[in-house]
């Protein structure tokens, strides 16, 4: 059994006061190991506020992550921020290739593999690499075909070492934000195909020890329950329901 990991990201939902008075209450709630249930927790706040929460969160079970990196190691990009950066502020994950920066800032998995590659080639960073359909492509029973797609195109060409993890995060785009939650046996059948994918790039011993596959997309301390019990599901996602440090307890609780 892997050790199960539930990650929250905060996105661009709070300011900074508020997010580092979210920091504390989820200190507070996570103090040790033990409160944990043996599951790794990481928060995923703006990068404005990664040092400051970091701080908070030394004391604490809970460990820290970036919700983008860019793919050059240094230069002139402005407004990017560098894997060496993250790692200095304390990171240990960083989100790649999130729906929303696909849908916003048109990013694709072209950047996505070149993000993947300069975190794995450059830091100690676990990449948190997110895959998903949209509705249109899921009403077109096209969605095992372009959850490959995605994988084969961030992935194709990578080497991960043997000391090395790796995170993929499903996150159906129809799911995520909007309360629309996937069915759990669904959400199982894609971990499937997903990791049979990763098998076919990497083989199964790498898959098995190095990668974990987690859930995202509207699961809140209501519904959690229905994901504690799939097979093949590492971890979970979580945006909305992680704004509140009580319904994130209840889904690390429940998972
Ligand atoms: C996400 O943004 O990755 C996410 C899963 O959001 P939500 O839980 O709000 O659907």
């Amino acid at each position: 059994m892997k050790q199960k990991i539930i990650i929250a990201n905060w996105k661009m939902k709070l300011n900074i006061k508020e997010s580092l008075e979210l920091a504390r209450e989820y200190a507070q709630k996570f103090a040790d190991e033990a409160a944990t249930g043996g599951k790794e927790i990481a928060v995923c706040p703006a990068n404005i506020a990664l040092r400051e929460a970091k701080d908070i969160f030394a004391p604490s079970a809970v460990k820290i992550g970036a919700q983008n990196v860019f793919w050059e190691e240094q230069g002139a990009f402005t407004g990017e921020i560098s894997v060496t950066m993250l790692e200095e502020a304390g990171c240990q994950y960083v989100i790649i290739g999130h729906s929303e920066r696909r849908q916003y800032l048109l990013e694709n998995y072209e950047m996505a593999h070149l993000k993947l590659k300069t975190v794995l080639d450059h830091s100690n960073i676990i990449p948190i690499v997110c895959v998903g359909e949209s509705l249109k492509e899921k009403e077109s029973d096209r969605r095992d075909y372009v959850i490959i797609d995605q994988i084969q195109q961030t992935f194709g060409g990578v080497q991960i070492l043997s000391q090395q993890q790796v995170i993929i995060a499903y996150e159906p785009i129809w799911a995520i934000g909007t309360g629309q939650v996937i069915k759990p046996a669904d959400a199982d059948t894609m971990h499937e195909i997903i990791h049979a994918a990763l098998v076919d790039l990497f083989g199964i011993d790498v898959i098995n020890k190095q990668f974990r596959i987690i859930y995202g997309g509207s699961v809140d301390s209501a519904n959690v329950s229905d994901f504690s019990q799939l097979d093949n599901i590492d971890g979970l996602l979580v945006g909305g329901a992680s704004l509140k440090a009580e319904d994130f307890y209840k889904i690390v609780k429940g998972i």
